[in-house]
């Protein structure tokens, strides 16, 4: 019996960082390991994927955590460090750190690192969420340069907002103004997440930097990593622990929101939201057991929630359920809640086990 966890497969991860690489041959890749990897476990994910060239993360702490490890390719600080007393950490770590607005460019220039250090600077190309102007890069680029801290030439970086939207004129524009503003510096350039790697091949640059379709994960949202050539990372499973008798017209759980059409069996699974799963995830949202697709029926609780199994179901006690992966994509389960499937697999609980598949 095995309630709540996830199984991790790493010859998928495996296959689908090939298929990254195959998409952009000449670049280099930095795997995005962020949030533990998407929930799959950073440190695990990153010795794994030992033909990485690099790994990004988004909080000094995932980049100390890897390097406590043994990982010793470079790591990339998405956003940077936040203050000089985080970058002399960075420095010590041997990261790359972003420079992305005045601030940390103080701290840069202004502070005696243990190190010298991988600059990479953020343009903003239309995201308009962190990075430099592009008036403002030659400014940038000299005082970066002008630092004893630096260690060889300054790199640039910008990133996609809608690149997932495959004929939306706003990615050509932003790949237009990345080159029209790093092209004339020998630094290392990247711009493509994913979805730039996966649908822009005029994007790829130096380095690729692709996260969420390591894990099998499409980043669009109407499609599903299987049709675009992945294999989901993550399959999260549980079991049944009930089948009940349940008569038309009776409600279930908290608020009695579904209320039986006819006569029918429903199955509890020990999975909630204390596990990660969705609270949100409405009735009819799609549950995979014993070779189908069952449907939400009643409210998602802490530790259970429940499926209508249908009147002439043979389901038992302990029979496995799928919640999302290989059987059900974790992009058609976001459909339903509304979201899309970096959030449900990033928020998988502390309590839910790993299971590792090679
Ligand atoms: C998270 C992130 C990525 C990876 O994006 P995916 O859509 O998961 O591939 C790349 N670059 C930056 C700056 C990011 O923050």
């Amino acid at each position: 019996m095995n309630p709540a966890h996830i199984e991790i497969d790493l010859n998928a991860l495996r296959h689908n960082f090939s298929q990254m690489q195959k998409l952009a041959p000449k670049s280099k890749v930095i795997a995005v390991v962020k949030g533990n990897a998407y929930g799959h476990d950073a440190v695990l994910v990153a010795k794994t994927l030992d033909k990485a060239d690099a790994f990004a993360v988004a909080r000094l702490e995932e980049a100390v955590q890897l390097r406590e490890s043994g990982i010793t390719k470079p790591i990339l600080l998405l956003e940077g460090c936040f203050n000089a007393e985080d970058l002399k950490i960075a420095s010590q770590n041997e990261c790359h750190t972003v420079i992305h607005c005045q601030e940390q460019l103080n701290d840069f220039l202004n502070t005696k690192l243990p190190k010298q250090m991988n600059v990479w600077l953020k343009v903003d190309t239309g995201m308009h969420r962190i990075g430099v102007q592009p008036e403002q890069v030659d400014t940038f680029v000299q005082q970066i340069t002008s630092s004893e801290n630096l260690q060889g030439n300054v790199n640039f970086v910008s990133h996609f907002y809608m690149a997932d939207e495959l004929t939306s004129k706003i990615t050509h524009k932003q790949l237009e103004k990345f080159v029209a503003v790093t092209s004339k510096y020998p630094g290392e350039k990247s711009l493509s997440n994913s979805a730039g790697t996966l649908y822009w091949s005029d994007a790829h640059f130096d380095w690729i930097r692709p996260g969420i379709s390591l894990y099998g994960i499409s980043p669009r949202s109407d499609s599903h990593g299987q049709r675009e050539g992945l294999e989901p990372v993550m399959t999260l499973k549980s079991q049944l622990i009930a089948v009940r008798e349940h008569k038309a017209g009776e409600t279930i759980g908290y608020g009695g929101n579904w209320v039986a059409p006819r006569d029918t069996k429903i199955g509890v699974i020990a999975m909630g939201y204390g596990d990660g799963y969705p609270r949100v995830a409405p009735n009819g949202t799609p549950v995979y057991i014993n070779g189908r697709r069952v449907t939400i029926a009643g409210r998602v609780s802490m530790d259970m929630m429940t499926v209508d199994l249908g009147p002439d179901s043979t389901d038992k006690v302990g029979d496995e359920v799928v919640l999302w992966g290989k059987e059900l994509p974790a992009e058609i389960v976001a459909q339903h809640v509304d979201t899309i499937a970096y959030e449900l697999v990033i928020k998988i609980a502390n309590r839910v086990k790993r299971i590792i598949k090679d």
